[in-house]
C-alpha cells in the first residue's frame, strides 16, 4: 500500500555521500534530504519517507557550485558564452558574469539572458559604459582607455535600480585594456564602487600599472581576478616571493580570484605563490568564447587542476562555494544549512593520466579529476553535460563513456 508524503516526508534524500559544506563546518558521511526547494536536513541515516532516495555513496556532495568569473551575456557580446552550456558542463548553479556589460547595455544582460535562464546569474558592472565590447579570437580592444567611458554616475544609478543582479563593479585594468589612463580607470571604478557600496573586481593584465600598484589601491572585500596570471605582471617577485603589496593587500582582506581563462593561469606563478604560502581565496573559470575551448576549458577543469597542485578538497570545494557567496553577499547561497536553497553538486573524484597546460604552455600531469554525477538548482535536478577534453583520461571504473561519442557537450 501506497501512503501519501506525510508533512515530515522528504521530496529527496542524497544518501551516503561525502558532504562537504565548508560554512557549516561539515566534512563526513552524511545524507542530505531536501523538501520544497530548501534544505531540510542533514545527518546521519536519517530516516522518513521520501519521494525519492538517490544512493549517492562514494560521491562528494557540495552546495551547488558558483563561477564568480564568466561571460554569459550570450550573441550580445562577442566574448560571451551559453550560460546554460557552461553550467552543464561545469555542474554549476550560480554564474556571475564579470563586466562583459556596462551600464550602456546591462538592461539586455538582464532582460535577455538572466530573465531566461533556469540557473542563478550575478553580474559585476563594468566601469565602461559599453561594457567589454572588443574581444574575441585574435581581437583585444580596451574598453578602459577613454575617461569619457567611464561615467561613474551612470555605473552608480544602473546599480541603483538593478541591486537584486549586480553584486559589484568590474574593471579590467591593464597596458592594453586602460591605455595611459591606467591607474586613473581604476580610481573611476572604485569611486563607483564605493558610492554604491559594494565590491569591485579588478582585473589583472600587463603592465603598465603593476600588479603591486593595482592591489595597492583594493579595499576590503574587493577582488583581484587573474591572481596566478604569467610573467610579466604576476604577483611574484624576482626572489620568487609574493609581493609584499600582495601580502599586504590579503592581510586588509583583499580576495584573490584565479580566473584562469585564456591567459591567465601560468603554473610558475601558482606554483611559486602556493609554495610561499599564498592559496587563492577565489577559484573561477573566466569561461569566455576563447577559453572554454581550453586549456581553461572551465570551473571544474580549473578546480582539478588547483586540486593536482596540492590544495586540499575541502579547500577547492570552499574557493567555489561558500567563498564566492561571501564575496558577492549572498550568504543564502553556497552552504547546506537547514532553510538555504537546495543547490547541489554531486561530483566524483576519477583516477586519470590526463596532462594539464597552463596558459604558456607548461604542462604538468594530473592524478585525479573531477567529474559531474548530478546537480540539483533549488531542488530540481539539472542536465549535466559530457566533458568530452576528459573523457579519454580517466582511468579504471571512472571510464564509463566512450571517449570518442558524438556531440552532447553542447
Ligand atoms: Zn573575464
Amino acid at each position: 500500500m501506497s501512503e501519501p508524503v506525510a508533512a515530515a516526508g522528504y521530496d529527496l534524500i542524497l544518501k551516503g555521500g561525502r558532504v562537504l559544506d565548508e560554512r557549516n563546518g561539515i566534512n563526513t558521511v552524511l545524507d542530505v534530504a531536501i523538501r520544497g526547494g530548501a534544505i531540510a536536513a542533514t545527518g546521519e541515516n536519517l530516516s522518513g519517507q521520501a519521494a525519492e532516495i538517490v544512493d549517492v555513496g562514494g560521491a562528494i556532495v557540495a552546495p551547488g557550485l558558483i563561477d564568480i568569473h564568466t561571460h554569459v551575456y550570450h550573441k550580445a557580446t562577442s566574448l560571451s558564452v551559453d550560460p546554460g552550456f557552461i553550467a552543464r558542463r561545469s555542474a554549476t548553479t550560480t554564474l556571475v558574469d564579470a563586466g562583459s556589460a556596462g551600464a550602456g547595455n546591462y538592461d539586455g544582460l538582464r532582460d535577455y539572458v538572466i530573465a531566461h535562464s533556469p540557473y542563478r546569474i550575478f553580474a559585476f558592472l563594468n566601469i565602461s559604459f559599453a561594457g567589454i565590447f572588443g574581444f574575441d579570437k585574435g581581437l583585444g580592444v580596451g574598453e578602459a582607455t577613454l575617461r569619457e567611458m567611464l561615467p561613474v554616475e551612470r555605473c552608480v544609478a544602473k546599480i541603483e535600480a538593478n541591486r537584486e543582479r549586480i553584486v559589484g563593479v568590474k574593471a579590467r585594468i591593464g597596458g592594453g585594456e586602460t591605455g595611459k589612463l591606467g591607474l586613473g580607470a581604476l580610481e573611476l571604478a572604485l569611486e563607483a564602487a564605493e558610492q554604491a557600496g559594494l565590491p569591485l573586481m579588478a582585473h589583472i593584465g600587463y603592465a603598465p600599472p603593476t600588479y603591486a600598484e593595482v592591489v595597492s589601491m583594493l579595499r576590503p572585500g574587493d577582488i583581484l581576478t587573474h591572481c596566478y596570471r604569467p610573467e610579466p605582471n604576476s604577483a611574484l617577485g624576482s626572489d620568487g616571493k609574493v609581493f609584499a603589496a600582495v601580502r599586504q593587500a590579503r592581510e586588509r582582506g583583499v580576495l584573490f580570484d584565479v580566473a584562469h581563462g585564456m591567459g591567465a593561469f601560468g603554473y610558475a606563478s601558482a606554483e611559486g605563490a602556493l609554495g610561499d604560502g599564498f592559496p587563492p581565496d577565489l577559484i573561477s573559470s573566466d569561461a569566455h568564447v576563447v577559453a572554454v575551448e581550453g586549456p581553461g576549458y572551465d570551473l571544474l577543469h580549473t578546480m582539478s587542476k588547483l586540486l593536482n597542485c596540492g590544495l586540499a578538497l575541502p579547500d577547492v570545494i570552499g574557493m567555489v562555494t561558500s567563498r564566492p557567496a561571501l564575496a558577492i553577499r549572498r550568504p543564502e547561497l553556497g552552504h547546506l544549512g537547514v532553510g538555504a536553497p537546495a543547490d547541489i553538486t554531486v561530483l566524483r573524484q576519477v583516477d586519470s593520466d590526463y596532462v594539464f597546460k597552463d596558459v604558456v604552455g607548461e604542462a604538468r600531469s594530473a592524478a585525479t579529476l573531477l567529474q559531474p554525477v548530478a546537480v540539483y538548482l533549488g531542488g530540481k535536478a539539472m542536465e549535466v553535460a559530457r566533458r568530452p577534453f576528459e573523457e579519454s583520461y580517466l582511468l579504471g571504473a571512472g571510464r564509463t563513456v566512450h571517449a570518442h561519442g558524438c556531440g552532447g557537450d553542447r
